[in-house]
């Protein structure tokens, strides 16, 4: 399998001087089963000053097309040397609990789970039971377990109880790298728009 280049064109626009040019090429390319690809390379700030005070950095947008079908768009700026326009968020807060036994102690307490246990106990049927914590949990477990026998769920349940505090994922733990994520974000975001501000936005043409 090859991709052959089928378009590469110089395209140009001023510098944020205006007294000189930024290039850069966009290639086209595609391969046997017309699968198309596209990349800008070569980018080149032809002006001696605006080379000394920036840099080439770039901002994506997903863009919905049709069908469920997403595109992606990037914008090109001159940007302040040293500085960044991508949002830099440290992997740890991007954490999510991945299997169903990590949900349940990431998105309840151990109280929550004592209650619907409880809850359980004294309704004797997944049909008769309360609480909406416990409605959630069997619909959950039902999916994940293909059962909502209270006989299963309540000694699951009761293990997962027991063995909390030494679990991966808490509420505690979850409720605390949302908030971290959330606030990182947002002054990642001010930062961002006040790197932009002292940007230059390119618009090629070619
Ligand atoms: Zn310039």
């Amino acid at each position: 399998m090859s991709w052959d280049v089928i378009r590469d064109v110089k395209q140009e626009t001023s510098c944020a001087c205006g007294r000189g040019h930024v290039i850069k090429h966009h290639v086209t390319r595609m391969d046997d089963w017309n699968r198309y690809e596209e990349e800008d390379y070569g980018f080149t700030i032809e002006c001696p000053d605006c080379r000394k005070k920036y840099d080439i950095d770039s901002l994506s947008y997903s863009y919905y097309k049709d069908r469920g079908d997403y595109g992606t768009v990037t914008r090109w700026y001159l940007v302040p040397k040293g500085e960044s326009i991508k949002e830099n968020i440290p992997m740890c807060l991007r954490e999510r609990p991945i299997n169903y036994d990590e949900m349940v102690t990431a998105f309840y307490t151990k109280e929550q789970l004592q209650a619907v246990i409880d809850d359980m106990k004294k309704s004797r049927y997944s049909t008769r039971v309360s609480l909406d914590e416990s409605r959630q949990i069997i619909q959950d477990f039902k999916h994940r377990y293909r059962t909502c026998k209270l006989s299963v769920v309540i000694p699951y349940l009761e293990k997962t109880v027991a063995e909390y505090d030494t679990r991966e994922w808490t509420y505690e733990k979850m409720t605390r790298i949302k908030q971290e994520y959330h606030d990182v974000a947002a002054s990642e975001k001010k930062r961002i728009e006040d790197v932009l501000s002292r940007s230059y936005k390119l618009s090629f043409i070619g």
